[in-house]
């Protein structure tokens, strides 16, 4: 699909780079922000899976650049630290660590940021490369979410809250159970900006409360007893069909994500991409094309890495 034909078929992917966002993501946390008011209070923030920045820029455009603009500076300046697989390129006022959110080390080194102070807020938009195979992508998700409750384990302040990406499967149930631990207040979210044929919506999880006593390390050990608390029919219990508000958020009247619009008749130029991938995919394959020794295509200065890019954003 082409890029102005993109630009039509897919409003918020237009609008994402006239307003400088890397990704049409951007409107799903604002979205969600309009809804639940997640950045008030702020001052700590975690963004797991946060490749290639669009929620991080977010994140540094509504907390850090007004705390800039207001004087402040050094250790009162609003604290992000952002993760991912990919590397990134930089956001100001935005720390980005490269590595993966179900390791113990990526865990350590993102509380190490914190010097001890506590994170108001948590998001995590992950999503593995989907199969097609909806149990398997869901199960894949699902243990995404918990690595990423395992870093909210160590860095949640009591009060916090806790935003990720979630596939609605069968089984998310068992997911909600588990969230319900710790959060007293969870709402499934689903933002305007999200299309409605896509299966992911987002959980808005508030009040972080562990339970009295609770240590990270008994995590696992507690999910799994929010499993076998049930007993082994538990999938087919309806104790584990955990009813969890549900609510579509952003502007009803606004831009519809499943909608086309016409292109302007006039001053339409198609944008490019925002930003493009700092190491794509297919930089393997463009290096081969030309002959170019491994390693020497760089994402973001090859004109035909960023023709790729664009097509494939
Ligand atoms: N929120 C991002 C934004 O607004 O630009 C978009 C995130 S994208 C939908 C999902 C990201 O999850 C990908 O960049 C992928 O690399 C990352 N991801 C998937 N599994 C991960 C893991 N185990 N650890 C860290 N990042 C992971």
């Amino acid at each position: 699909m082409g890029r102005a034909s993109k630009d039509k078929r897919d409003i918020y992917y237009r609008k994402a780079k006239e307003e400088g966002w890397r990704a049409r993501s951007a409107f799903k946390l604002l979205q969600i922000d309009d809804a639940f008011n997640i950045f008030e209070g702020v001052r700590h923030v975690v963004d797991l899976c946060a490749a290639p920045g669009s929620w991080s820029q977010v994140l540094s455009r509504r907390l850090y650049l007004p705390a800039v603009a207001a004087g402040r500076s050094g250790e009162d300046l609003p604290k992000i630290v952002a993760v991912d697989l990919q590397p990134m390129a930089p956001i100001e006022g935005v720390t980005q660590l490269q590595g993966d959110i179900t390791s113990e080390a990526t865990a350590r080194e993102v509380i190490s940021h914190f010097h001890g102070h506590h994170a108001e807020l948590v998001v995590c938009d992950g999503a593995p490369d989907v199969t097609g195979l909806h149990d398997m992508d869901e199960y894949v998700q699902s243990q995404l979410i918990l690595a990423a409750l395992t870093i909210v384990a160590h860095v949640l302040a009591p009060g916090g809250t806790f935003v990720a990406k979630v596939f609605r499967g069968r089984d998310v149930s068992l997911l909600y159970s588990q969230l319900k631990i710790f959060f007293p207040d969870v709402t499934v979210a689903k933002p305007k900006s999200s299309r409605n044929s896509s299966i992911e919506a987002f959980v808005v999880c508030r009040r972080y409360s562990p339970p009295p006593g609770f240590e990270p390390a008994q995590l696992r050990a507690l999910l799994q007893g929010a499993w076998q608390a049930y007993g082994p029919e538990a999938q087919h219990s309806p104790l584990m069909r955990q009813v969890v508000p549900f609510l579509a958020c952003g502007d009803l009247d606004g831009w519809d994500a499943d909608q086309s619009y016409d292109l302007p008749a006039e001053g339409y130029v198609s944008l490019p991409p925002v930003q493009p991938p700092t190491a794509p995919a297919y930089r393997r394959a463009v290096e081969q094309l030309r002959g170019a020794p491994p390693g020497s295509v760089s994402g973001s200065s090859s004109n035909s890495a960023q023709a790729a890019a664009a097509a494939a954003a």
